[in-house]
């Protein structure tokens, strides 16, 4: 009898230590993008509304990868909720293109094994996101686009809405102001924050695996059917267990000619530069040509970044200490 609870003793205690090795620091990132966000032209509402939010988002995810979830599940879920909601250049609160309508954008990769789904330009799907996740999940392609996007959204019995479920007072304003000004003026902060805006997470979990996710309306009074950087895998979106997630934020060209997302993970690779260091280089490249905007990551430790080179960045994460950050401005 005693020689039996021994031996089970000793089953269960190598069992335990089995798990917790096997069991790796999880932690989530996410932004709801950058911009000319300055304290004095926020109201204290306004501000706390998206402090709020983006404390919802992130802390869903969070709870999803402290629950045993995989990233794929917390990125898709964190993610919803600021496509959810209209604070946001995402989903409902999109900036509006030329036209005066919504044209959406999103991408997602998942990083043991490179798998990835986009898709971009789709006037009716509600969560993007979710869609992006179902090109890479039940298709051969990685890159829907426009009306192909749509059917296949349908077909896969993802929720659409009507175009104008995504319109808001403030996007048509901001819309309007464009217009007038011809260009997006540089001096009108309002809106050069409606040119940005994106929303992305990053999210490790349990078992070690980076999953990154990225959506946007891309950029305000938009023509010719222009997509940004968010649904291109490399310049928008990236992850790699091998070293780390990615998701971007700001003038999307300037972030395709210098494929940010899988330049700060050839750094991390073939430099061994940190994923802080490496997000700073990208950055710095991103300016020289003349762009700018922000990175969220984090490495295969679960090692968390958060820079960008405007004036704010809707952001937040919980580290793997269970740490709670949730910012706006620089610090
Ligand atoms: N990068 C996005 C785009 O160019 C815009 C943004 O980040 O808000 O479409």
């Amino acid at each position: 009898m005693m020689k039996r609870i021994i031996i089970s003793l000793i089953i269960l205690f190598i069992y335990s230590c089995q798990s917790s090795e096997s069991q790796k620091n999880i932690a989530i990132v996410i932004h709801g993008g950058a911009g000319t966000i300055l304290k004095e032209n926020m109201t204290p509402e306004l501000e706390s509304a998206y402090l709020n939010k983006l404390e919802e988002a992130v802390k869903t995810g969070y709870d999803i990868l402290n629950n045993g979830g995989s990233s794929q599940s917390a990125v898709e879920e964190t993610i919803k909720i600021m496509e959810d909601s209209p604070l946001f250049n995402a989903g409902i609160g999109a900036a509006l293109t030329n036209q005066a309508t919504a044209s959406l954008d999103a991408s997602f990769m998942e990083g043991n094994n490179l798998d990835a789904g986009a898709i971009a330009g789709s006037k009716y799907i509600k969560n993007p996101i979710s869609a992006a996740i179902s090109v890479m999940k039940e298709s051969p392609h990685v890159l829907l686009s426009s009306n192909g996007a749509d059917d296949f959204a349908i077909e896969m019995g993802l929720d659409t809405v009507p175009n104008s479920y995504f319109i808001t007072e403030r996007r048509l304003r901001s819309l309007r102001k464009a217009k007038e000004d011809d260009i997006v003026s540089i001096e009108d902060n309002f809106i050069k924050d409606s040119k940005y805006g994106t929303v992305g997470c990053v999210a490790i979990d349990k078992m070690g695996n980076i999953s990154s996710g990225t959506s946007t309306g891309g950029t305000t009074n938009k023509k010719w059917g222009r997509i940004g950087d968010v649904p291109i895998i490399g310049a928008g979106t990236y992850a790699n267990n091998d070293c780390c997630g990615i998701s971007t934020t700001g003038w999307g060209e300037h972030f395709m000619r210098n494929v940010v997302a899988y330049d700060i993970a050839a750094q991390i690779i073939y430099d061994r530069k940190s994923i802080e260091e490496a997000s700073l280089n990208s950055l710095d490249k991103v300016m020289r040509t003349g762009g700018d905007g922000g990175v969220i990551g984090l490495d295969n430790k679960a090692n968390i970044s958060m820079e960008f080179n405007t004036a704010g960045m809707y952001r937040a994460s919980i580290d793997k200490n269970g740490n709670l950050t949730v910012k706006i401005y620089s610090d």
